[in-house]
């Protein structure tokens, strides 16, 4: 015995959570979850999100993250824009201080190599 949507009336799956003619859930009381997330869900960005809190931990995975939301926030029209470039120039700032921590730590690590082959 199916059930059937208490807003249209269209025939639903037994274990349908939502109507699949109109995407009211089965208790008739919201919209579906699921179109409304793939709509409403147009406007969060969490690439955006997700490329600035990765900004903080790994700068690589947040600039790609952080370029995808921005390309994301345009679409969505400027939605998520800010955290993206926040993200951006946080991953950035933290990869030129990381590779010119890298070289200074080289150069140290040279400088005592040759200091040391000087000396002895
Ligand atoms: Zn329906």
């Amino acid at each position: 015995m199916g059930k059937f949507c208490a807003k249209c009336g269209s025939e639903i799956e037994k274990d349908a959570t939502f109507c699949a003619n109109c995407g009211t859930s089965t208790d008739g009381k919201a919209e579906a979850k699921v179109v409304e997330s793939s709509n409403s869900g147009e406007t969060r960005n969490g690439m955006a999100t997700a490329g600035f809190i990765l900004s903080f931990f790994v700068p690589v995975l947040g600039l790609i993250f952080s370029i995808v939301g921005l390309n994301k926030a345009n679409q969505l029209g400027g939605n998520g824009r800010g955290l993206a470039k926040a993200g951006l120039i946080l991953s950035i700032v933290w990869m030129v201080l990381s590779v010119i921590a890298s070289i200074i730590y080289y150069m140290v690590v040279i400088a005592a190599a040759v200091g040391s082959s000087y000396y002895y």
